[in-house]
């Protein structure tokens, strides 16, 4: 099986980038590894919208974790990769996991 493509840092950026691939027609294996516990959202409500009351948190989400499932976007949520060897093209997790990717 080919390595899949990863993409690191589950933000406004990476969760974009995955949906776009999506989007644009990339059927390989996808995975989004971020450190934080969420779902990809947007930054700019959480000192606008959500301060004020006018906005929670899942409508500062690019998606919920219901839609990442049915794209087949793996997400890691809470994960922080640690170290790259970009040589092997292979990174490591926070919790010592390898990971290939495609390079
Ligand atoms: C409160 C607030 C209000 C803002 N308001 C505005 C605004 O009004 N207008 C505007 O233009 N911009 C605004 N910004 C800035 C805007 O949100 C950022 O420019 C935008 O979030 C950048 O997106 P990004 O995906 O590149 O980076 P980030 O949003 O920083 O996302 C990067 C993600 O990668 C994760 N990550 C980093 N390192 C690792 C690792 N080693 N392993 C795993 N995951 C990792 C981080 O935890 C984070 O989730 C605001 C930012 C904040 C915090």
């Amino acid at each position: 099986m080919d390595a899949p493509l990863i993409i690191v840092g589950a933000g406004h950026a990476g969760g974009r980038a995955a949906l776009t691939l999506r989007e644009e027609g990339y059927s390989g294996r996808l995975i989004l590894i971020g450190d934080e516990p969420h779902v990809p959202y947007e930054r700019p409500p959480l000192s606008k919208g959500l301060l004020q009351g006018s906005q929670d948190l899942a409508g500062c989400s690019l998606c919920d974790s219901t839609r990442l499932a049915e794209l087949g976007i793996e997400h890691l949520a809470g994960n922080a990769v640690s170290r790259l060897a970009p040589l092997q093209h292979r990174l490591q997790l926070a919790d010592g996991q390898w990971l290939p990717y495609h390079g």
